[in-house]
């Protein structure tokens, strides 16, 4: 198969928005639509949905992930489209993609091959505006915070500890460290500064949170943007910007509607990044999705140790959502990288890599099963995989009691996961699942995460010196010890190594700084580098983007 994702996505035949909507029940009065193929979903229309029942929830996740790609947006899509072959109701609801990436290495985030959601063009780039919205309600805080301490300070906020940045939805190296406020007394008190990607605002992770207009706004309030003089929080709300910024959100709160390259419906709503926020698309749209449909496929960024693991403690558990299945998506490839071969040495069979490799695929196995909830195997064929490798990876599933079904979504569409399909539903309608977080809100904020590292990453206990340490019984005693964690650490290794690939066990995991959402509610627990402001590498992707002699956009991939 030789054509570019690109070249398939405008071959499509895309119904009009309209109908995508009739086709779930949502009449057409209560969509804003964007052009034809895009629309909102009113929040009216949405609150009048509360008594019906929930269809099932079935969460797409993955082994480890390497740079050989394992395809999670893909099979969500390709899932999607199986369920609807095979006739049941079914929708998905995915993140929306941030510039950065698309730009940058990685490329655009809506699925691949013939497994893809449309108008792959506008949700890669501006889409309905929500990131906009989101950069500009960020800003209006770094503003009204600096403007303030120019017209006298009245909160004696400290400007040296000053925490909430500025954002920008586009990888920028030379951002991450500014000075601001130079050029004298007119511009106010210079300070350093500096900018995050949109993605890892917090005002992205509350909006993917809050449940209505109400909740935005009070978790907005509750953002904490730096202290004062005397050590005490400040609060977006003792600048009173909570209220403009929420007004600068009421649309971007609202689900956006799409289609899939099979025409069914697809929600694609917020897009926090996965290590310092939660990696998930909003609740809004899940919770919207569920009323409408009566299976929900969705994705949870990065490999299954994080990404379902805050799926299910912080969306899961604050949401009140009970997933009825699971798939873990392996590739021959990565699973090749989880066993020791190089990225340039995945396209040649090895069956004892593949075999090695698939003991990381064994313990996303185990972790998934003990949140209760039942677990498939959706193997991503790519064409250099051989049968024999297949099988192996068939074998080690089945030892765990998991079956593993080859799927050929990315080139087929959706027939190409029916087999998947059928055995979610099995799974989902089996009434196997039951669904608990992995820890209790009542445990400590350290136990919390000394839980997920023994329990999920085979560590053997979790360290961190007595700064860190302070911080954490600060935080205890300021009464944020309820909430859950939000680890940030390499999303390639269990442990906090990205080269210790496959199933690690026995190491410790170091702990280097806490941060506090307090209006996501949620505290980040930081193990390694994390980089909230990534950069673009040598090449990047913008090299190849443009546009044709008919005015198409061209090198999105
Ligand atoms: P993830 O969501 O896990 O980050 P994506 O679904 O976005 O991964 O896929 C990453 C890239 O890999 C996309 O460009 C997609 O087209 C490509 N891809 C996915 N599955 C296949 C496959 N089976 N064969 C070839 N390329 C694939
Ligand atoms: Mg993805």
């Amino acid at each position: 198969m030789s054509n570019s994702d690109i070249d398939i996505a405008r071959a499509a035949k895309p119904l009009a928005i309209k109908k995508i909507g009739e086709n779930l029940d949502i009449p057409w009065e209560v969509l804003s639509p964007f052009g034809h193929s895009k629309a909102k979903i009113n929040l009216d229309f949405i609150n009048s949905l509360q008594d019906k029942p929930n269809g099932k929830l079935i969460l797409v996740t993955a082994i480890s992930p390497t740079p050989a790609g394992e395809g999670k947006t893909t099979t969500t899509v390709g899932l999607g489209d199986a369920l609807n072959y095979i006739g049941k109701k079914a929708a998905i609801c995915l993140r929306e993609p941030s510039l950065g990436p698309c730009f940058g290495m990685k490329g655009g985030a809506a699925g691949g091959g013939y497994a893809q959601v449309i108008p792959m063009e506008d949700i890669n780039l501006h889409f309905t505006g929500d990131f906009h919205a989101i950069t500009s309600a960020h800003n209006l805080l770094a503003a009204l915070i600096d403007n303030h301490i120019h017209w006298g300070n009245e909160l004696h906020i400290d400007a040296r500890r000053v925490t909430w940045k500025r954002v920008m939805d586009m990888n920028d190296r030379a951002l991450r460290n500014i000075v601001s406020s130079l050029g004298g007394a007119a511009n106010g008190y210079p300070r350093e500064d500096g900018f995050d990607i949109t993605v890892a605002s917090e005002v992205m992770a509350i909006l993917c949170l809050a449940t209505s207009l109400e909740d935005l706004r009070k978790r907005l309030g509750n953002i904490i943007i730096g202290v004062n003089r005397q050590k005490q929080p400040v609060r977006a709300r003792d600048l009173q910007a909570d209220g403009a910024m929420a007004a600068l959100l009421k649309d971007a709160l609202q689900p956006n509607l799409v289609q899939t390259l099979e025409n069914n419906p697809a929600f694609i709503h917020g897009g926090p990044f996965a290590n310092i926020a939660h990696g998930c698309n909003s609740v809004m749209a899940t919770k919207t999705a569920l009323k409408l449909a009566d299976y929900v496929v969705t994705e949870a960024g990065f490999g299954a140790d994080l990404g379902a693991e805050k799926f299910f403690d912080i969306k899961c558990r604050k949401a009140k959502l009970s997933p009825a299945a699971a798939v873990i998506v392996a590739t021959v490839r990565a699973l090749k990288m989880n066993g020791g071969i190089a990225f340039t040495e995945v396209g040649q069979e090895n069956v004892e890599a593949v075999k090695k490799g698939c003991a990381n695929l064994a313990r996303h196995i185990r972790n998934v099963k003990s949140f209760g909830v039942p677990v498939v195997v959706g193997i991503n064929r790519f064409n250099t995989d051989t049968d024999a490798e297949l099988a192996a990876i068939r074998e080690s599933a089945a030892a765990y009691g998991v079956e593993a079904i080859v799927c050929t979504h990315w080139s087929d569409g959706g027939k190409g996961a029916e087999q998947l399909a059928h055995k979610v539903v099995a799974l989902a309608e089996s009434g196997a699942s039951q669904f608990a977080p992995l820890y209790d809100d009542s445990l400590s904020l350290w136990q919390k995460v000394r839980t997920i590292a023994t329990q999920l990453y085979g560590a053997d206990d979790i360290i961190a010196d007595k700064k860190v340490r302070a911080e954490f019984a600060r935080f205890e005693e300021e009464g944020f010890g309820h909430l859950p964690v939000c680890i940030a650490k390499t999303q390639y290794s269990f442990s906090t190594d990205p080269q210790l690939r496959g199933a690690p066990s026995g190491h410790m995991v170091g702990i280097r700084e806490l941060r506090l959402a307090a209006g996501a509610e949620f505290v980040v627990v930081i193990c390694g580098d994390i980089m909230t402001m990534p950069g673009l590498p040598r090449l990047p992707a913008a090299n190849q983007i443009g546009i044709n002699a008919q005015g198409q956009i061209e090198g999105l991939f």
